[in-house]
């Protein structure tokens, strides 16, 4: 599951300003809020964060093998064809990705999925979380994405659908995000890159062996909550 890779350099981080925000203010407010809401509620239990990726990568890599099934041609060939997800580590840069071959978003939907809070109300969410401690409401409630947030404070997702070009969102904490094509960054060929920059106190993450064991209990957790049963990844 894992493979400690470097990440390409210069280009870390170095997204344009891109045709950011056609959308409105307040879902970015929205979205700030329950930024807020996740950070202040699971703070104590972080590692959730690399659950809900693992988990996301997951139903991605799922989504593309029910597409396969009546059209086997959406696979590609090569390192395309080989539904994985890795996860890299860049210590000194400070950035964490999950790469995944998934299906990958359209530009509509990183809109869609990343930008707001279409699945659930952000106060239905917080009021629930305040009343409890369990850790599983955040996917139950669709939005266990803003998660990464527990450990970064800034995040770029990459992402190629077979159908769309390649396009980069990034966002940091405060909400702010902006979508933009991808013409810098080493193609996907197809599915999903998201590159955490961590947090100065999360630094946890950035240590290898750390890492290693805390992604192998959160893949478990992520079987789990989808209902597969345990296996060796
Ligand atoms: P949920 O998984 O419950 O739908 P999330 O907040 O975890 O909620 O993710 C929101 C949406 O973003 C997902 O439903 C999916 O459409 C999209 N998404 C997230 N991660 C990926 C990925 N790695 N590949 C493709 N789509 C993704
Ligand atoms: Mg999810």
């Amino acid at each position: 599951l894992i493979s400690s890779v470097t990440l390409p350099e210069e280009k870390l981080g170095a997204v344009p300003n891109g045709s950011s925000t056609d959308s409105d203010v307040a879902k970015r407010e929205s979205v700030s809020r329950l930024m807020d809401i996740i950070i202040n509620s699971l703070y104590s239990n972080k590692d959730i964060f690399l659950r809900e990726l693992i988990s996301n990568a997951s139903d991605a890599l799922d989504k593309l093998r029910f597409l396969s099934l009546t059209d086997e041609e959406v696979l590609g060939e090569g390192d395309n064809a080989k539904l994985e997800i890795h996860i890299k580590l860049d210590k000194e840069k400070k950035f964490l990705s999950i790469r995944d071959r998934g299906i990958g978003m359209m530009k509509e939907d990183l809109i869609k999925n990343l930008g707001t809070i279409a699945k659930s109300g952000t106060s239905a969410f917080g009021e629930k979380m305040q009343s409890s401690d369990d850790l599983n409401l955040i996917g139950q409630f669709g939005v266990g994405f803003y998660s990464v947030y527990l450990a970064a404070d800034y995040v770029e997702v990459l992402s190629k659908h077979n159908e769309d070009k390649q396009y980069v969102w990034e966002s940091k904490a405060d909400g702010a995000l902006a979508i933009s094509e991808d013409t810098w960054n080493e193609p996907l060929g197809r599915g999903n890159e998201i590159r955490l920059h961590i947090r100065d106190e999360a630094g946890e993450y950035l240590e290898e062996k750390n890492l290693k064991r805390t992604a192998q209990v959160m893949y478990q957790a992520a079987l789990m909550e989808s209902g597969f049963m345990l296996n060796d990844p």
